[in-house]
């Protein structure tokens, strides 16, 4: 896991980082009731040793820093934000210029949706809200007495609202538009990446005969097979003729090689250029199957 998101300002608080290793399975949403570089320099009087949050996002009361997101916490080391939730959590502190029941402006709502979505792929967590502190995904400060000891308001119902209605559904909508790398909403494990079927080249039927025999016209060679004097002859004689009529050739599919197999035999080898004999052995055989149809 990368310690630090892609696409956020990394702005550590002090050279020195004592605090302890966590595996992040949520993602905590506070308010300032604060500016971001106020809040920043706050956090900074005590290092990491005090108080501090993961991340932060700037909003309209921030100047050059609407829509700008900190970091000021690695996602695999502890930040203090949340109580209970700071061993497994990590938190992002939202800019509200001292009044938490000011909206999140929108360069700040864009900038919280791309961290979101962002940190449950790189953390490989859900992106949905948890229902229990045991759970993967996204929570509030005030969700649970555990997180939150003071007991007060935090993010506040102006924001709140603004997380359920727009943060977390953007997010979500921008993982799916990321696929197929990252996770669906509401699912634990990444989506496995199947390759495409690899579709098999055609493959010939063995040919019947044994070696250095074929088919052909009815001659005295013992090597010679035309279907006209065994049944097992004619078997693989109308296997051949049912493959060259189904690739669109004039054959009678009868099981004996005459004349007209073997016109058609002698234009199939001229045009696959085989060697043409006008008989059938195992390259002519397999052709049939294998050599791309090029008659219309
Ligand atoms: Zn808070």
């Amino acid at each position: 896991m990368e310690p630090l998101l892609p696409g956020v300002l990394w702005r550590p608080l002090s050279p020195d980082n004592d605090e302890p290793p966590i595996s992040p399975r949520i993602l905590v949403f506070h308010t300032m009731v604060g500016y971001l570089l106020g809040t920043e320099s706050w956090f900074r009087r005590d290092g990491y040793s005090g108080t501090e949050s993961t991340f932060g996002v700037g909003g309209e009361w921030d100047g050059q820093y609407d829509g700008v997101a900190f970091q000021w916490q690695r996602i695999d080391r502890q930040a203090d934000a949340q109580y209970a939730a700071n061993g497994y959590a990590n938190s992002v502190e939202l800019s509200d210029g001292g009044d938490p029941t000011r909206p999140l402006g929108a360069r700040q709502l864009a900038a919280l949706i791309t961290l979101t979505a962002t940190w449950c792929q790189v953390t490989n967590t859900p992106c949905q809200w948890v229902t229990d502190p045991d759970h993967h995904g996204l929570g509030f400060h005030s969700q649970f007495p555990e997180w939150n000891t003071a007991g007060h308001a935090c993010p506040g119902p102006v924001r709140l609202q603004q997380l359920r209605d727009i943060v977390v559904p953007g997010a979500q909508q921008v993982l799916r538009e990321s696929a197929p790398t990252v996770l669906p909403p509401g699912s634990l494990e990444p989506v496995a990446w199947t390759p495409p079927a690899v579709v098999p080249p055609p493959a010939a039927p063995a040919f019947p005969l044994p070696a250095g025999h074929w088919y052909g016209l009815p001659e005295p060679n013992v090597r010679n097979h035309s279907g006209f004097f065994s049944a097992t002859d004619r078997t693989g004689i109308q296997t051949w003729q049912a493959q060259m009529r189904a690739r669109g050739w004039s054959i009678t599919v009868d099981g004996r090689f005459g004349p007209q197999t073997e016109d058609v035999c002698w234009s199939f080898q001229q045009e696959k250029r085989l060697v043409v004999d006008g008989r059938v052995g195992p390259i002519t055989w397999a052709a049939a199957w294998t050599a791309p149809v090029t008659r219309s």
